[in-house]
């Protein structure tokens, strides 16, 4: 038999945006669902920053301190290295923002933490191995969604549903939303490296002949990508593990040995990296938000912001009107309205980057030149305060309406 649950909203994908939307909401007293498909948020390969714009919206919450005490590094500038050459690109140092840096902690941590503070509120459902696979519609609205649990089948009818369930949206795909994809030059390869005595401190990218490769300090090991032309992980495993060791000593500029511990090419993961945003966001009784309304590329790790920043501006917006009842549409569409334009702009720098920084590189033969911009930040050190603002802040910073912090718990 089918368990049907009634709700004012029902929240699909506990990432990071489907988390913030569903606590906000719920904070402001609204009935909510929240279904994520996984049993817990421990998935490895995940972008692991938060930005200074999200530690603002966590610290209008009261909930900063408390994040800040799990375990995590503090990163106050971004350096990389091109061919041989260090280059500084961002300095976040004079932002102002609470925390003038980006917090490094593993976004399941975070959103454990998220989690936790959902369950202390009375209207919040949060339901984990629960996938939602279809949409329930009639007459041209959204009415609610039908999903999978360990226990069997359910439905969930709801006032609104919000799709967060990322870039393979089965719910926008469902709900016939047109995309408009903007292509990218790159895949990624993601794989765990212990840490040695003679490691190097944290190196956030290095560029050279033909590869990309980023380490991540994930305190007890290294978080590492290869980036790779888009379509050619097949080839690059067929030449067997020997030569992927020697691809990654080439990118890393560490010896081959140094990879020996990734003696089976099933400890690498591949991760598609997709740039695309729906034309519409919502129809009736649906909006969509984070990477199922944008995916974003990992250029300058902004995709997390971007999700939270969308739950922010949801909440703000639509958390009054869904006390009422049912929300039209115009009102869905003035959440598309206030992103959008934050939105494009990030994606229109994220595309110029994997076209005339990825791109190349990857195709080069020769160790590419250093990009004038990034010559001036090395030169000019205040410079580096403007990546810093963009990539720390972004555009158009959502923050927590005042209604919603009535009561607000003390961290
Ligand atoms: C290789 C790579 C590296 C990246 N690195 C970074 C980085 O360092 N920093 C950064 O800010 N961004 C990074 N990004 C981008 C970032 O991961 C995303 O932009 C961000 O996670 C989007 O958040 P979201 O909540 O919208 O979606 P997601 O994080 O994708 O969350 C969606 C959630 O929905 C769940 N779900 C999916 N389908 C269903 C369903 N049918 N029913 C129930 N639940 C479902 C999923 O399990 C998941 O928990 C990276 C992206 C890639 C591809």
């Amino acid at each position: 038999m089918t368990n049907t649950i009634s709700t004012r909203c029902c929240v699909v994908g506990g990432g990071p945006a489907g988390m913030m939307a569903g606590y906000l909401l719920a904070r402001a007293g609204i009935d909510v669902v929240v279904l994520e498909k996984h049993g817990d948020f421990l998935r490895d390969f995940r972008g692991d920053t938060i930005h200074p714009s999200t530690l603002d919206v966590m610290g209008e919450l009261g909930l900063l301190e408390g994040l800040l005490r799990r375990p995590h590094s503090e990163v106050a500038h971004i350096d990389g290295i091109v061919g041989d050459e260090r280059v500084h690109i961002a300095d976040f140092s004079h932002l102002p923002t609470r925390c003038k840096f980006i917090a490094f902690m593993p976004q399941w941590d975070f959103l454990d933490y998220l989690a936790n503070a959902a369950r202390d509120l009375p209207t919040l459902r949060l339901m984990m191995n629960a996938e939602a696979t279809d949409l329930i519609e009639s007459d041209g609205v959204v009415r609610g969604i039908r999903g999978e649990a360990a226990d069997g089948q359910f439905e969930i009818a709801a006032d609104l549903v919000i799709a967060a369930d990322g870039r393979r949206s089965c719910i926008r795909e469902a709900a016939g939303l047109a995309v408009e994809s903007l292509g990218a030059p790159m895949d990624a390869f993601w794989m765990r490296l212990s840490k040695q005595p003679q490691d190097q401190a944290a190196t956030f990218g290095r560029i050279s002949a033909g590869a990309m490769f980023i380490m991540l300090d994930r305190g007890d090991y290294w978080q590492c990508a290869l980036l790779i032309r888009k379509g050619s992980a097949d080839a690059i495993k067929a030449h067997g593990l020997d030569a992927f060791r020697h691809l990654l000593a080439r990118a890393s500029d560490m010896p081959a040995a140094r990879f020996a511990e990734i003696d089976d090419l099933d400890k690498v993961k591949l991760l598609a990296v997709a740039l695309d945003r729906l034309k519409d966001w919502a129809k009736p009784g649906l909006l969509c938000i984070g990477d199922a309304a944008h995916a974003m590329s990992p250029v300058g790790g902004v995709g997390i912001n971007l999700a939270i920043q969308d739950a922010v501006a949801a909440a703000n917006i639509l958390a009054d009107p869904l006390r009422r009842g049912p929300v039209d549409l115009p009102t869905l569409k003035r959440v598309q309205a206030r992103r959008s334009f934050a939105v494009r702009a990030t994606q229109a720098a994220q595309k110029m980057i994997q076209e005339r920084v990825i791109g190349p590189a990857l195709d080069s033969g020769s160790t590419p030149k250093l990009p004038l911009p990034l010559r001036l930040f090395n030169r000019f050190p205040i410079l580096r305060r403007i990546p810093a603002r963009l990539i720390g802040v972004g555009i158009k910073p959502e923050h927590i309406h005042p209604a919603l912090l009535r009561d607000a718990p003390r961290s």
